[in-house]
């Protein structure tokens, strides 16, 4: 197994635990087998991951980030899911290929990479034929992804925060942007700017947050100058202040019309390309802006 070595010291995320996960489970909550929530055709992604028929999405348990609003709050931070063998995952992967998945979409797998690239090998060698997405919050640790290399196809990366004060104040994560930045690098250098006709790429997805939380200009900026224009950027409008974010000051409403129309118009003024949520911004899908739309 390419990655034995971190379940017995774990420090496959920036959070570098180094527990031995067959003895306790780290702080995202993972302990030694995988763990997976749901394992479903997914329509809700971006059209490049999910197609027509949708995502062949799995839903793994735990989390190294703690946000306070997280939406998948029961499975990514309360423990909900199943822990499965490594013949379970595989078979799992192979039957949403049967069931006509578009993609196999990872979603926060990082805690049960150790399984996946064995599941990913071993199936490599039976021609599995779905582009493998790796669907992350992007705090990850580049040695991590180096591992990586010529398993995944298509990096689907968040960019949470560009300020790492918002990152420990509510993912309680202290270095969310130095390491997300570096991730991104890795990526990148990896498999380049999403393309549809080879179905490989990064695609980066910002989800806006009120008050400017999540620094979303910023983001688009270094897309733009730092990263590569050609890079497609999912922008998300669907926050919904839930669970810890309900009262709080800064985050605890959805964001407004007004701050997303001005997130879009960043990302047109920057010229870049990729997809927006259309249900509150009508006005701006009415100025002929040429990107595709997010359709679930
Ligand atoms: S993946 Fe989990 S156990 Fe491993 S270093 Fe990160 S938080 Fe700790």
């Amino acid at each position: 197994m390419r990655l034995e070595k971190y379940l017995t010291d774990c420090r496959l995320c920036p959070r570098e635990c180094g527990v031995d996960r067959r003895q306790k489970t780290g702080i995202c909550g993972v302990g030694y087998l995988p763990k997976v929530s749901n394992i479903v055709l997914h329509k809700g992604e971006e059209p490049p991951i999910s197609g027509k028929d949708g995502a062949g999405a799995v839903f793994f348990s735990g989390c190294p980030m703690k946000c306070v609003y997280c939406q998948n709050m029961g499975f990514s931070q309360r423990g909900v899911g199943r822990e499965i063998e490594l013949d379970e995952l595989i078979h799992a992967f192979k039957v949403l290929e049967q069931e006509g998945a578009y993609t196999l979409d990872l979603v926060t797998p990082t805690p049960h990479l150790p399984w996946i690239v064995e599941a990913l090998e071993k199936l490599e060698k039976e021609s599995f034929s779905l582009p493998v997405v790796y669907n992350t919050s992007s705090y990850e640790k580049v040695e991590t992804l180096r591992r990586l290399e010529g398993l995944v196809d298509i990096y689907l990366a968040d960019i949470r925060y560009t300020d790492s004060g918002y990152g420990l104040m509510y993912s309680k994560v202290p270095d969310y942007w130095e390491s997300a930045k570096k991730a991104i690098f890795e990526m990148y250098r990896q498999v380049g700017p999403y393309r549809e006709d080879m179905r490989k790429g990064l695609i980066i997805r910002i989800l806006v947050l009120p008050n400017n939380v999540s620094g979303h200009e910023r983001a688009l900026e270094f897309v733009a100058y730092q990263l590569d224009p050609s890079v497609p950027v999912s922008l998300m409008s669907q926050y919904l202040p839930h669970f810890g974010a309900k009262r709080d000051p800064l985050i605890g409403r959805k964001i407004t019309v007004d701050e997303y129309e001005k997130a879009l118009e960043k990302m047109l003024e920057l010229g870049l390309e990729g997809w927006y949520q259309t249900d509150e911004v009508e006005r701006v899908t009415a100025r002929g802006v040429n990107w595709r739309l997010v359709e679930d």
